[in-house]
């Protein structure tokens, strides 16, 4: 693919949370064409093997030839799975199902943690981001994407129990940052499904802004049936609906990490 555009130093961002359902496709969906939108390039890898942000950009997965875990276990270049343009700016990294084994298989290869790193290096200099769209667990996969990231995105649901799992999610990181990846760290705490009509809401995005403090973005994402139908279009809200709130909030958070810098 010829390069278009001067990119500056990649930034590696890993959007994890080991709870489902909490937004995390759908956020790597909405920022990384967001942003494409805006003028970065950006790659979107797809490391869940239930591959929503592979079909949420109109990736047919029983169509795809490779997918990430040919990477991983493979040796496979990213540059041969690399699916270019599904939006403006945007590539994607699918994942199929096989991806499921990869959890398994990976336990008994050398450099286990290190194999998403490794098929990463090559893509810095290439991408203003790489985000990396993480599986529900802490497993080998999850391990990999932490290793490979320079920054976190979590994306906390505004819902009961919002922050539970989250001191399991940070062990993790200071684990992995203490032994494998010492610049590790958080990039961003994003407060998702809000609605502001709710006391709950309300009270849960207080609760995660005592917590975290400055680290979590000002934008937070509103519940709205738009954003939960995009997928199902293969495309992101800025396309599915350019006007909406989901939209809107999708593009503010953009201009926030280009701001953060
Ligand atoms: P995760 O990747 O963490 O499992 P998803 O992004 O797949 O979470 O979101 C879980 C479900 O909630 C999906 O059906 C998705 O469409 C829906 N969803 C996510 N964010 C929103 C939102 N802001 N408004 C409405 N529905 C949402």
């Amino acid at each position: 693919k010829a390069v278009t555009h001067v990119v500056g130093q990649t930034k590696v961002i890993a959007i994890i949370n080991q709870k489902g359902g909490v937004g995390k496709s759908t956020t790597a969906i909405n920022l990384s064409a967001a942003l494409g939108e805006m003028g970065k390039q950006v790659l979107l890898i797809d490391l869940d093997p239930q591959g929503n942000s592979s079909s949420g950009l109109g990736v047919e997965k029983n169509r795809v030839s490779r997918c990430i875990y040919d990477a991983l276990l493979n040796d496979i270049p990213l540059t041969d799975i690399i699916i270019p343009d599904v939006s403006k700016g945007l590539d994607v990294v699918p994942a199929t199902i096989n991806l499921a084994g990869a959890e398994v298989e990976l336990v008994s290869e050398m450099a286990r943690e290190n194999r998403l790193k490794d098929a990463i290096g090559p893509m810095r200099g290439r991408y203003d981001y790489v985000f990396i769209d993480c599986p529900p667990s802490l497993g080998l996969l999850t391990i990999n994407a932490l290793v490979a990231a320079d920054k976190l995105l979590i994306p906390i649901q505004c819902e009961f129990y919002a922050l539970e799992g989250v001191t399991k999610l940070l062990d993790s990181m200071k684990r992995v940052k203490s032994r494998l990846n010492p610049s590790l760290d958080i990039y961003g705490v994003l407060l998702t499904m809000s609605d502001n009509r709710t006391t709950l809401s309300r009270q849960v995005s207080d609760e995660v802004r005592r917590y975290f403090g400055k680290i979590v973005f000002e934008t937070s994402i509103p519940r709205t049936v738009k954003l939960s139908e995009a997928p199902s279009f293969g495309q992101p809200i800025t396309q599915y609906d350019p006007t909406g709130k989901g939209a809107q909030s999708y593009i503010d958070l953009a201009k926030e990490v280009i701001s953060r810098g």
